[in-house]
């Protein structure tokens, strides 16, 4: 044997050594975020708390007992434990993405200055809120956020399109290519809604009042409550998370959905609102940036780590999901999600 040969052959021996070596790490980090995933779901799957939303008529009748954990990590793997089919109403979650729309096409500042980035404090459909909304001294921009009703009608109507069909297409696109599939609305849903959503008009109509609505507040509150009933399972909704975690880009599909360098507002305000008034108690317990729906759903995003989902309809005074903020705390615990603790050494 020549030395050039010999030298090749030990080369590639080291190489497939690293590569069994790198390979038989990813499994193993593969197996330790499935063992998470089961360990949670196992856990809290006999837990009864919390209630379904009924001012809604349709979201009294899902069935309490569905419960779905997803995970999806950088090489877009997920890894799943219980329904992860059946689809919910997105609900709030939609927020996220809408107002994510908005700040892709209009940069960071449009939402800034028409809606605001600071926790209202009050409950997600307060109408107090608008009324004593604080301005921001000097540009008179709302203190409002776009995760909580008066500020997503808004950012709906900030949606551009000369049509409210144009302005639907890029609401609903958006979420499908955070998704990576097509999406569809439960129109049993957005009826019952539709039907029931006297409160919201009063939102939109005020918000027009005090010029934060420019015009139409009627489409902008009917697109709202279209986009809240677009059907996703907890599949869908992890893999929106994760477009969130790896820098808008979807890890199955590849599309960059959104800048990545615009990424970090949207999860910013997540982290101050996504949870209504229970954020900061989220936050102290999680460190992760999420958002609830009063579907059971709750999206949670570890930056550059995972994207994680789970639904459970029951929800807790605050209108989060019980169950799901707790899968959601022990699975991010396990694999150390929180980004605000110290990088192990
Ligand atoms: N569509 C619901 C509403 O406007 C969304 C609320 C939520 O999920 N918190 O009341």
């Amino acid at each position: 044997m020549t030395i050039i040969t010999r030298s090749l052959l030990g080369l590639a021996l080291g190489v497939a050594l690293v590569s069994l070596s790198s390979n038989s790490l990813e499994a193993q980090a593969a197996a330790d975020v499935q063992k998470a995933v089961d360990a949670a779901y196992a856990k809290y799957k006999g837990l009864q708390e919390g209630k379904n939303a009924d001012y809604i008529p349709a979201l009294a009748k899902v069935d309490p007992n569905l419960f779905g954990i997803a995970v999806v990590t950088p090489d877009g793997k997920v890894y799943t434990a219980g329904d992860v089919k059946t689809e919910v109403s997105i609900q709030s979650i939609s927020k996220v993405f809408t107002m994510a729309q908005v700040i892709q096409e209009q940069g960071l500042d449009a939402i800034e200055k028409r809606i605001g980035v600071d926790a209202t404090g009050a409950r997600f459909n307060s109408i107090i809120a608008v009324e004593g909304v604080k301005v921001v001294a000097g540009t008179g921009a709302p203190e409002m956020n776009a995760l909580v009703n008066p500020g997503a009608i808004s950012a709906t109507s900030m949606v551009t399109g000369g049509s409210a069909d144009a302005v639907w297409a890029k609401i609903i696109g958006f979420h499908n290519a955070a998704a990576g599939r097509e999406l569809t609305v439960l129109q049993d849903v957005y009826k019952s809604e539709s039907d029931s959503n006297q409160r919201n008009q009063a939102i939109g109509a005020l918000m027009l009042a005090y010029g934060y609505i420019k015009d139409n507040w009627q489409q902008a509150v009917d697109l709202y409550t279209r986009q809240c009933s677009i059907g996703v399972n907890a599949k869908d909704l992890a893999m929106m998370a994760a477009t969130l975690a790896f820098g808008g880009k979807n890890p199955v599909t590849n599309k960059q959905v959104m800048d990545a360098d615009k990424v970090p507002g949207v999860l910013a305000v997540m982290a101050t609102a996504g949870l209504y008034d229970d954020s900061g108690k989220w936050l102290y317990a999680t460190g992760l940036p999420a958002k609830s729906g009063v579907g059971g759903g709750i999206i949670a995003v570890s930056p550059g780590k995972f994207g994680i989902a789970v639904i459970s309809p029951p929800l807790d005074k605050a209108g989060n999901s019980v169950k799901a903020q707790k899968a959601i705390a022990d699975i991010s615990n396990a694999l150390g999600g929180n980004p605000y603790a110290p990088k192990p050494k």
